[in-house]
């Protein structure tokens, strides 16, 4: 396959960083920081990232509201996790998550205060005192409720000050490897239609996630999870793509989130019949259990006739009960959001709500150095990916397992960008020498490029993506049977044939956006057929995936990841196979315990 006449731009980097949200920003600091030759690639302006809609804060044991400690924050991301996480990275996180917090801090986020100055801290589903024993813990570090935005415009800035290039609205297509090994990744300048190939010590990939594969989602039109996308054409796997978040509260028709925050602040839910269901589901924590708890027990109200509504199809969220100047001073960007969305005023009416896909704890396997892993030839699932590397909602680290906690992903974005970094600083050279790039080295990214400007085919992207998420959002939902999704990986088969049939409109090369976002599809869709078919293969509940087939949680059998690979593209079929790699049932340092499985009730 010898690739089309394309006139290539090359660079040579020691590190390029894909993705310039909360995660890739702080990765570029810390490598352009070491004296390393970097390069931000990022196909939407940085401070545009889907962080800087991140509302309800980020978790660090800080104890200023109430008391804490490190070991509960570590107990509770481990039981969230419904015990898929990695204990030693989970360790890793907390342990680093306040002075994680005290950086961003300095860094210019101006968070919110209590009336000694310290950082206001609210309460967040999940998070208690005591290791689960005691009532919730405030450990959610905001900034009103718009706290991704102030950490983006921060690191953006801090970012400035250092020495990388960033390379804005460049859409990085494929990875180049060589031999196993990832030596560089070639990007689209969408603005002049350059093709630019990077040569690189490392690749870190900070692309976010792929929410946009179903229909109704609280993510950005931009989450197409790239990277992931660019794995799998690596022929690497993905790992415990199964579990898919659906947060409680997205307003319902528009699916825009409102944070968990408003919860922490005091809001409820209510049925119907005007009842505080919370209470029957999760006696102690109520409506702050865990997101995967709050969702499913909204969808088994609205599928027992006790939805609101013509259509009794949703749940009320009240805040009304809150004193309008507290919801002025801690949630003025829902205040707004319910007002534009829903047309309801929040201080007098209840919101119209309703489970939302929102976060995706599966992606790109690594270790708490940002390294990537794959199961190697000779069957060792800790296998290192040579110069590759992943960070933020991208990543599978694992510290999120089978359901995140709310504020644990701004944490997770912040505490692993600067562990890359660092171990970048240890194990690179700056402007080390590279080797030549193999011949091949843009065949794969110019092909697909090639392909996709020229399809000539009878179904426009719009109409395929449309397919896709509506298969998405009907079989791999909240709640999920055998059969359902044995159906929906059919369906999904079959959307992805006409792949091959796609019809781009536009030619050129310049603010192709018909282009990208085919490019886009393309990686979604092996991230939708991979999140379908561990779905179907794992039979259990566990965390997000609420498996009614098998409505227990089975660690004898399936306290293991999934590893998915997708043998997609270039007229393959898209065949899926699955394999696993072990949980790291350890502790990082002997400070802690390893904290065994038990039963997961809020
Ligand atoms: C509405 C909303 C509210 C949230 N609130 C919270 C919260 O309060 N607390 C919390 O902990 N978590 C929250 N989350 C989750 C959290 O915000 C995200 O998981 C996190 O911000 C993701 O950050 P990231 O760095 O991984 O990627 P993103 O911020 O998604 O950025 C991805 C980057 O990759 C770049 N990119 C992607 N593909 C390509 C490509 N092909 N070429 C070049 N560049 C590319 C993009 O340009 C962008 O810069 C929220 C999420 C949403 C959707």
């Amino acid at each position: 396959m010898s690739a089309p006449a394309y006139k290539i731009i090359d660079h040579t980097y020691d590190t390029v960083v894909v993705g310039a949200g909360g995660s890739g920003l702080r990765a570029t600091m810390g490598s352009a920081e070491a004296g390393l030759k970097t390069a931000c690639i990022t196909k939407v302006f940085p401070t545009r990232s889907h962080t800087v809609a991140a509302q309800g804060g980020i978790a660090a044991s800080l104890k200023n509201n109430t008391p804490d400690h490190w070991t509960w924050h570590m107990y509770d991301t481990v039981k969230g996790s419904d015990w898929l996480g990695d204990q030693d990275a989970i360790e890793y996180m907390v342990r680093e998550a306040p002075a994680a917090v005290y950086e961003l801090e300095h860094a210019g986020v101006p968070f919110s205060r209590n009336a000694d100055g310290t950082i206001y801290q609210r309460p967040f589903g999940g998070h208690m005192q005591n290791m689960g024993e005691g009532p919730p813990v405030q450990r959610t570090c905001a900034a009103a409720d718009r706290t991704g935005h102030a950490m983006l415009h921060a690191l953006y800035q801090q970012s400035l000050k250092y020495d990388a290039d960033f390379f804005i609205e460049y859409f990085a297509i494929d990875l180049i490897m060589d031999g196993g090994k990832c030596v560089g990744v070639i990007a689209l300048c969408m603005d002049d239609g350059t093709i630019h190939r990077f040569r690189s010590q490392a690749v870190v990939l900070a692309t976010g996630g792929y929410g946009r594969s179903y229909f109704t989602a609280t993510s950005a039109h931009t989450c197409t999870g790239d990277g992931g996308g660019m794995v799998l054409r690596a022929g690497l796997p993905l790992q415990d793509m199964e579990f898919v978040q659906f947060h409680p509260t997205g307003i319902y028709g528009a699916g825009v989130l409102i944070t968990e925050g408003a919860r922490g602040e005091g809001g409820y839910l209510t049925n119907s019949e005007g009842e505080r269901f919370m209470e029957r589901y999760a006696p102690s924590a109520k409506d702050l259990a865990s997101r995967d708890v709050v969702s499913r027990s909204m969808a088994m109200e609205i599928r027992e006739g006790r939805g609101v509504g013509p259509h009794k199809d949703h749940i009320y969220l009240h805040l009304d009960h809150i004193d309008p100047k507290v919801l002025g001073e801690r949630l003025p960007g829902i205040t707004e959001s319910g007002k534009i969305f829903a047309g309801v005023d929040l201080t007098r009416q209840p919101l119209p709500v309703v489970p939302t896909v929102h976060y995706n704890m599966g992606g790109i396997p690594c270790d708490y150095n940002g390294r990537v892993m794959t199961i190697g030839p000779d069957g060792d699932p800790e296998t290192v990916v040579p110069g590759l590397f992943a960070v933020g909602e991208a990543a599978c680290v694992s510290v999120h397992g089978a359901n995140r906690l709310g504020s644990n992903s701004l944490i997770d974005l912040v505490v692993f960008g600067r562990a890359t970094g660092l171990y970048l600083k240890e194990n690179l050279t700056p402007n080390g020498t590279q080797a030549e790039l193999p011949k091949d080295s843009a065949d794969l990214a110019l092909t697909r490029l090639d392909h996709f400007r020229n399809a000539n085919g009878s179904s426009s992207t719009a109409e395929i993506r449309t397919e896709m998420q509506r298969t998405m959002s009907l079989h791999a939902a909240v709640f999920r049977t055998d059969e359902l999704m044995v159906e929906g990986k059919e369906k999904l088969a079959a959307t992805y044939q006409k792949m091959n049939d796609i019809k781009v409109t536009d030619r050129g090369l310049i603010w192709n956006s018909d282009l990208v976002e085919t490019l886009e599809l393309d990686n979604l869709i092996s991230q939708a057929t991979v999140t379908l078919h561990g779905a179907q293969n794992r039979k259990e509940s566990r965390g997000a995936h609420a498996h009614e087939d098998f409505p227990n949680r089975d660690d004898v059998n399936w306290m293991k990841h999934t590893a998915t690979w997708f043998d997609g593209w270039g007229g393959k079929g898209g065949d899926v196979r699955i394999d696993y790699r072990p949980v790291h049932e350890f502790t990082l340092t002997d400070d802690v315990e390893y904290i065994k499985p038990k039963a997961r009730v809020y």
